[in-house]
Order: C-alpha cells, then structure tokens, then sequence
C-alpha cells in the first residue's frame, strides 16, 4: 500500500510517525473517512468541508489547498490499483497536530502531520442488509458537545470506542449512545433513523451528533418521497415503539437495523421505508459523485 506522508508517497513500512507527534500523545488531529465508487468519490466536496471546518474547531490549518485535494485523492487512489471500474475506494485523510515537545500547547508542533491511506472498500456483507443488524443500548454516554463537540472528527476516538468496546462483549453489531439527559444520539460510526407510524425520526443535532453527511443525504430524499420527518429529542423508548430503524454513514449506507437490546423493532424485519430509502439512495447515487 502506497501512504501519502506529509508530502510524498512511501511504502507502508516507510509511513512512520514521530512518538512525539501531538496525534498519538493525545489524540490531537482530525480525520475523514470517504469512499468512491468506482473512480468517482462520493459527496467529495462535502467531506473535504468538514475536514476544514473540524481543523478550525481546534485551530487546526489544513496545510493542502482545498484546490489540491480532488489530484491528490485520486493519485492515491491510481497508486493503489483502487477507484477503477467496479473497484470502490476507502478513502482516509488524518491530519494530525504534529511532532513537539511534550505539552498541551499546540505551538509546540509547527508541522501537522498528513496522511491519506487508500484501500478496497470492504463491502458490509449482503447479509447484513438482509437480515438487519443489532444494537444495544451503550452505558457510555455519548460527549458533552459543550465538553468537545461531536462535529469535530477527532482522532480522539475513545468515547466511541468505549461504546463499541460493550457491543463487542454483548455480540452486538454496535452500540447506541445516549446524551446527559438520556436521549438518542448516534451510533459508534453511523447515524441513527427510526419509522413510527409512517414517520421518519432521527436524533436532531441539537442531542449531540456528529451532522452525518449521509444522514442529510437520506433526509433530503425523505422529504423528495414526501416522507414526513421528525428531528428531535427521543428516549430509548422510541426505539421499543418503532416500526423500523436503520443506520447511515458513508461506507454502510443504510443499514437497516432489526433488534435492540434482544428486542425485535417492529416485526424484526427490515421495513418497507428503510428498504424505500435504500433504493432511493442507490438510485440517486450519481448525483452526489464526482463528475
Ligand atoms: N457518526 C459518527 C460518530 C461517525 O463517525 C460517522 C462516520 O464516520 C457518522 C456518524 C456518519 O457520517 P457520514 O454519513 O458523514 O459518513
């Protein structure tokens, strides 16, 4: 695997980083998780806009041009053998504070660190959309987003992966967090929707939720379908009383979700709306590719 380091690309054995660098002494860095279909990456100006702005979140600069990203991606892509016909891309940009002395002050690393690694997409199994995933409902809260804001994507991973930590002992597919007040947030990687009585509902971000580029995606398409929408404040209970539920972020797309805490949602099937909404999306999906 050919890595993009800083400003060139190495073999993975020469992709190293400074044990000084902020990005592992304290998870001080920002990433993006992208995909392409085939050649053409997916909601790619979308991304690279969240890349910015999680950077100024915590005053970070982006040290490429936005101009540079679109060749840069696609070189990685070419260099790897991935992003051709039929051969979809996992994209990830990491873009750490960079090496200093040890220190909370960002001064101390005037170089951020840049990486971008390219691999085949691994497709979530068929499976999976068949049959519906399972969750349960995480002990570990979702962040205070007045403590560190859910719209960062932080390479600070750990609250999610506490809560992916209790999936994984519960032989859950994933957790769902819940905020202070114990509303529904989101999933440890994805975002969360629920059908009751023909409605779609999904966690406003006002809970605390990353703002999920496929969760607007999926709500625009809701609305183009003329599926009433709800985004608000809901307990647990609102998942006991759906009808159906799904997950959504760039690499599952819309994943339907059939138990919750051992509880089957609705009949314990992926439901017609999820399904719909699938079908949408995958119908639609050229719109929102690259040129
Ligand atoms: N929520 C969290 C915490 C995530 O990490 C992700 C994606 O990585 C999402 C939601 C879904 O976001 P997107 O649809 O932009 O991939």
């Amino acid at each position: 695997m050919w890595i993009y380091l800083n400003d060139r690309f190495v073999t993975e054995q020469d992709a190293v980083v400074s044990v000084f660098d902020h990005g592992f002494l304290y998870g001080d860095g920002v990433y993006e998780t992208i995909r392409s279909y085939g050649s053409r990456i997916f909601m790619r100006d979308q991304h690279l806009a969240r890349l910015r702005r999680s950077g100024e979140a915590i005053g970070l600069t982006i040290p490429i041009p936005e101009r540079q990203w679109p060749a840069l991606l696609h070189e990685a892509m070419t260099k790897n053998e991935v992003g051709q016909d039929h051969n979809d891309a996992y994209l990830r940009i990491t873009i750490s504070r960079g090496p200093g002395g040890i220190g909370l002050d960002p001064a101390l690393c005037p170089t951020p660190t840049v990486v971008i690694m390219t691999k085949p997409l691994q497709p979530s199994p068929p499976e999976q959309y068949k049959t519906g995933v399972s969750l349960i409902v995480a002990k570990t809260r979702r962040n205070l987003p007045s403590a560190l804001s859910p719209q960062i994507k932080a390479t600070n991973f750990l609250n999610n992966i506490l809560a992916k930590r209790e999936a994984i002992a519960a032989g859950a597919f994933d957790s769902i967090l819940l905020n202070w007040e114990s509303q529904l947030t989101e999933c440890t990687v994805s975002n969360i929707f629920f059908v009751r009585a023909g409605r779609l509902c999904t966690p406003a971000l006002t809970c605390g939720l990353l703002d999920g580029i496929t969760r607007d995606l999926l709500l625009g398409l809701a609305r183009d379908a003329q599926i009433p929408v709800d985004e608000g404040h809901f307990g647990v209970e609102s998942l006991r009383q759906a009808d159906e539920c799904f997950l959504t972020n760039t690499t599952m797309e819309v994943m339907p979700v059939t138990r919750v805490d051992g509880h089957p949602v609705g009949k314990g099937t992926p439901g017609p709306i999820t399904r719909q909404l699938h079908g949408q999306f995958m119908a639609n999906r050229a719109r929102f590719l690259e040129p």
